[in-house]
């Protein structure tokens, strides 16, 4: 079963044009065999109720990880661990299914936002209800294109009646956006709405409070804004949103007017 799993996961890395692998001493190994074990679990969809990936700065599995393979690789297998989570019990049971988050795997900007809603539980990507419609106007706006960013939000399953996400839910689901985060390396994080900036920078400031500074996680530089589903009820803080994408794209060198 080994030798088959191996194989399989030497054909994913050949499907994503990774064609020679580096001298192996043993920490590679182990890393290898750790991904093999994570690919054959995801096969089979075994073993796979607790995510399986570590919270904080990359220690030094993660950076051989990085090595072997590329970005889309891990996080197809990150995807595969989120869609078997069951830590959330209610969340599982209720969800149509998991949410990952969807764009660029080498984006610049990042987007985080809150939870799925009913249409991103329905169709299993982040912001494509009513407010995903309005955060698309807002990047046409600022001249970018969707496929150019990444969103992701703090848990990957829908809340029922689009409740809040509870604490206990925020960090069962921590090491899954830590991960893609991780992984994508943006430039620039964006956090849409008080959860996000809650979650992201761990602080209990409002989105007021937050708003017209750059923070920092890790290596990238954070602004916090008002969600967009905010926006839907409080169109009056539309301008004060325009305002932070401006602020934001001077701060890429992208300005616009
Ligand atoms: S919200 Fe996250 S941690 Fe909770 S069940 Fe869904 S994927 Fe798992």
């Amino acid at each position: 079963m080994q030798r088959k799993v191996f194989q399989q996961y030497l054909r994913s890395l050949a499907s994503f044009g990774l064609t020679d692998l580096p001298k192996c001493d043993r920490q590679v190994a182990e890393a290898i065999r750790s991904s093999c074990k994570d690919l054959g679990n995801s096969a089979t969809g075994q073993g796979l109720s607790q995510p399986t990936v570590r919270s904080g700065a990359s220690d030094d599995s993660d950076s051989q990880e990085s090595v072997l393979l590329p970005k889309a690789s891990r996080l197809q297998v990150l995807d595969d661990q989120v869609r078997a989570c069951q830590q959330c019990t209610d969340l599982a049971n209720s969800r149509t299914q998991t949410v990952f988050g969807v764009g660029d795997v080498n984006a610049r900007l990042c987007f985080f936002g809150e939870a799925p809603g009913a249409d991103e539980d329905r169709l299993g990507e982040p912001f494509v209800g009513e407010a995903g419609q309005l955060l698309n106007r807002i990047l046409t706006a600022c001249h970018i294109q969707r496929s150019e960013v990444y969103i992701l939000n703090t848990i990957k399953c829908r809340p029922t009646n689009n409740r809040n996400p509870t604490e206990a839910e925020c960090q069962n689901c921590r090491p899954f956006w830590e991960k893609q985060i991780e992984i994508i390396q943006p430039d620039f994080i964006c956090c849409l709405g008080g959860v996000a900036a809650k979650t992201l920078l761990g602080t209990e400031l409002s989105v007021g409070r937050l708003r017209e500074k750059i923070h920092r996680y890790q290596k990238s530089k954070v602004m916090v804004t008002y969600h967009p589903a905010y926006l839907l009820r409080n169109p009056d803080a539309k301008r004060l949103v325009w305002n932070d994408m401006k602020y934001l794209m001077r701060e890429m060198g992208q300005p616009v007017d």
